[in-house]
């Protein structure tokens, strides 16, 4: 049986991070993983979507700006947008697995299961490590209704050959309004379910507008309903009412745990995913969890996945020395127009007990979102007493990158008086930073 110095399982942005880490390091390595090599982001998550919503942002940008001289429609053609998103997820196996055999790296493709402590099966092949990363990511929560497992994920929209005219999305998260916005935008008719508060880390005052926004586009958001069955493409709902076409279940994701038998090699885990202490350590000293399935602090995001990684990876080579250390969370929702956060919303501040000011500003009249007719451009931003950004939130087109300066802001601790300061080329969003906080 051969036995590794680090055996990770999964091969996602937190395994790929932490491998190079190892690799380096001069480690023995091999990575397992159950699907195909590359992981979420890139494959079925962030990348993908994005490519989707670049689309979908187009029209949206283009019917915003008709009032002010702009003629004629455009349509997506989801045929061609597919044939690009599928050139660019499918090359991912290709390359990640040659750039990891290239630097030695041994690949196992298969179910893996721990039978002790350091070793695992897969596929009936036994190999054993010192070390292991768990990097196994999150899937979708399954539709716990009679005929649920004949609903779609978002693993599977990329799939679609061609789209349906119906679409019900259970779902109140980033995921369920993205593609709520993208489908919409693609022509479909769409109905979004949302059973309790929608996107519910985010600033109320800024989903609240999203509403509008998705509402006046066409979307049937409902409140309050529940899916109670799916028989063929009848979605009977809580109400009775019923619903007819795809349903897309985008009403969670649960950490990719079930079949790897932690048990057997002393891992606790939860609901949340695998416990780990501030070293990213596992119960089982000899291994490590790092990213969407470690029960960290840390939000499901690409970025800290891939510095759960790191961190795991350097932790295991040099002993438990780096704590993860306490970052911002800049978030975006891409919709049209997109919502972004960082930082504390009003209710943990409030929650927290701490004193701040808060500034909301409606953007729409800056002659930056007024030349693009984005109506729905607002600012939020917490401060505290003495001119530290502690939250910031926002919804308008230019959301996306200027959260990214909030973020540097926070980052850096700056006050409101050192961004006055600053000098950002004119006219461009970032040129109104500093009347915004
Ligand atoms: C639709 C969608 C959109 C998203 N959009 C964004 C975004 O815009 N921005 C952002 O920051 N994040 C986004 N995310 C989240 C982001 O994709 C994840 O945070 C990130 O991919 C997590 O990386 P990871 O390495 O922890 O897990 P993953 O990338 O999920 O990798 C885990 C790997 O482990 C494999 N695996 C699972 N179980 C097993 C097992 N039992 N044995 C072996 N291998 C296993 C999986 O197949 C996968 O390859 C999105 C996610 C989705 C689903």
């Amino acid at each position: 049986m051969k036995r590794y110095d680090v055996i990770i399982i999964g091969s996602g942005s937190a395994a790929s991070q932490a491998a190079n880490i190892l690799r380096d390091a001069g480690k023995e390595i091999a990575i397992v993983e159950n699907w195909t090599f590359g992981g979420t982001c890139p494959q079925r998550g962030c990348d993908p979507k994005k490519m989707l919503a670049e689309g979908a942002e187009l029209v949206a940008r283009v019917d915003q700006i008709k009032t002010l001289g702009v003629n004629g429609e455009i349509t997506l053609d989801w045929a061609t947008f597919k044939r690009r998103v599928d050139e660019y997820r499918f090359a991912v196996p290709t390359t990640k697995t040659h750039n990891w055999r290239e630097h030695g790296i041994d690949l196992f493709e298969g179910e893996p299961h721990f039978i002790d402590e350091d070793s695992i099966v897969i596929n009936g092949h036994e190999i054993s490590a010192h070390h292991f990363i768990i990097a196994t990511g999150l899937i979708p929560r399954p539709l716990d209704i009679p005929g649920g497992e004949h609903a779609i994920t978002s693993d599977d929209v990329f799939d679609l050959a061609s789209l349906p005219a119906h679409v019900s999305i259970v779902g109140a998260g980033y995921i369920a309004f993205e593609f709520a916005h993208i489908l919409r935008r693609f022509g479909c008719d769409v109905t979004l379910l949302v059973r309790s508060r929608a996107l519910k880390a985010f600033d109320r005052n800024v989903v609240k507008r999203l509403i509008d926004e998705t509402e006046r586009i066409g979307i049937d958001v409902r409140y309050g309903v529940e899916p109670s069955a799916l028989d063929g493409d009848v979605l009977t709902l809580s109400d009775d009412s019923t619903l007819h076409g795809l349903v897309l279940n985008a009403s969670g994701r649960i950490p990719s745990i079930e079949r790897l038998h932690l048990e057997a090699a002393g891992v606790r885990a939860d609901h949340d995913g695998i416990r780990v202490n501030a070293y990213l350590q596992t119960s089982n000293p000899n291994i490590y969890a790092a990213g969407d399935v470690s029960a960290s602090d840390n939000p499901p995001l690409t970025p800290f996945a891939g510095q759960e990684g790191r961190i795991a990876a350097l932790n295991l080579l040099r002993g438990n020395t780096r704590p993860f250390p306490e970052r911002p969370a800049p978030t975006v929702v891409f919709t049209s127009p997109p919502i972004a956060k960082v930082g504390l919303t009003v209710e943990e501040a409030k929650a927290n007990g701490i004193d701040f000011e808060c500034k909301d500003i409606d953007l729409s009249h800056f002659l930056t979102y007024e030349r693009i007719h984005d109506e729905t451009a607002f600012s939020r931003v917490l401060l505290s007493r003495d001119g530290h950004v502690l939250g910031a939130h926002l919804i308008g087109q230019h959301a996306p990158e200027l959260i990214n300066l909030f973020s540097f802001i926070i980052q850096n601790n700056m006050t409101h008086q050192h961004v006055k300061h600053l000098q950002f080329a004119y006219p461009t969003s970032a040129s109104d930073l500093s009347f915004l906080l």
